[in-house]
C-alpha cells in the first residue's frame, strides 16, 4: 500500500522538468504540523544549475516558514529505489537531522530508511563518482574528503578504497595510499579494478 506522502511524491514527479536526462523525480516533505511541501526535479541547460526534487521541496518549505520536519518521500521510475544524492543528503541533514526517508517507485515498491542509517554502495556511489570527478580535475585533496564520506556508507567497497588510494598518490601521501591499496586488495574487486590496483600499487 502506498502511503499518502508517497502518493504526493509520485504526483509531484508528474511536474518534473527533465528535458535533458528524462529522469523524472518527485519529492514530498512533511513538516511538523503535517503540511506537505512537494517538489520535482528542474533541469537547466547548464547542468550545474539543475535542482533535485528533494531540494526544491526543502527550499519551498523553508521559504514558507516551515522549520521542523517529520519525513520525506522520494519517487522515481527505477526498479532499484532511488536514494537522495550527496548534495540533497547534506541539505536534508542540515534542516531535518535524522529524518525518515520513504523511497518509492512507479510499481509501488517502497522502502524506509533513516537518513543517518543509509548503508551500501548505492548510497556511496554518487560520492565516489564525485571524488573521481574531482581527481580528474586535479583536486585530489577535495576528492579525499568525498571518499572519506563515501566510506561511511560503504566501508567494504573495494573500488572506493582503490580510488581513494589513487587520490592519495596524487596528493603526495604514499604511505596512506599503500594502506588504502592493501585494504582494496582484501575486498571484492572486478577484474578491471584488480588490474588497475596492480598498476597503481607499483606507483604508490
Ligand atoms: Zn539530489
Amino acid at each position: 500500500m502506498t502511503d499518502s506522502l508517497a502518493s504526493a511524491a509520485l504526483a509531484a514527479r508528474e511536474n518534473a522538468h527533465a528535458p535533458y536526462s528524462h529522469f523524472r523525480v518527485g519529492a514530498a516533505l512533511e513538516d511538523a504540523s503535517g503540511r506537505v511541501h512537494s517538489g520535482c526535479n528542474i533541469e537547466n541547460a547548464t547542468y550545474g544549475l539543475t535542482l533535485c526534487a528533494e531540494r526544491v521541496a526543502m527550499f519551498k518549505a523553508i521559504s514558507e516558514g516551515a522549520r521542523k520536519f517529520r519525513r520525506i518521500a522520494i519517487a522515481a521510475d527505477t526498479e532499484a529505489l532511488t536514494p537522495p544524492c550527496g548534495a540533497c543528503r547534506q541539505i536534508l541533514w542540515e534542516f531535518c537531522g535524522d529524518i525518515e526517508l520513504i523511497l518509492v517507485n512507479l510499481q509501488g515498491a517502497t522502502e524506509k530508511f533513516q537518513l543517518a542509517n543509509q548503508k551500501g554502495p548505492h548510497f556511496a556511489d554518487p560520492l565516489e563518482g564525485w571524488g573521481e570527478a574531482l581527481m580528474a580535475k586535479n583536486q585530489s585533496h577535495l576528492a579525499l574528503a568525498k571518499f572519506a564520506e563515501a566510506e561511511k556508507y560503504a566501508p567494504n567497497w573495494g573500488r572506493l578504497h582503490l580510488k581513494w588510494g589513487e587520490a592519495l598518490v596524487y596528493a603526495g601521501k604514499p604511505a596512506k595510499a599503500k594502506a588504502q591499496f592493501a585494504r582494496a586488495a582484501q575486498l571484492d574487486l572486478t577484474a578491471a579494478d584488480k588490474a588497475e590496483l596492480a598498476r597503481l600499487a607499483t606507483r604508490g
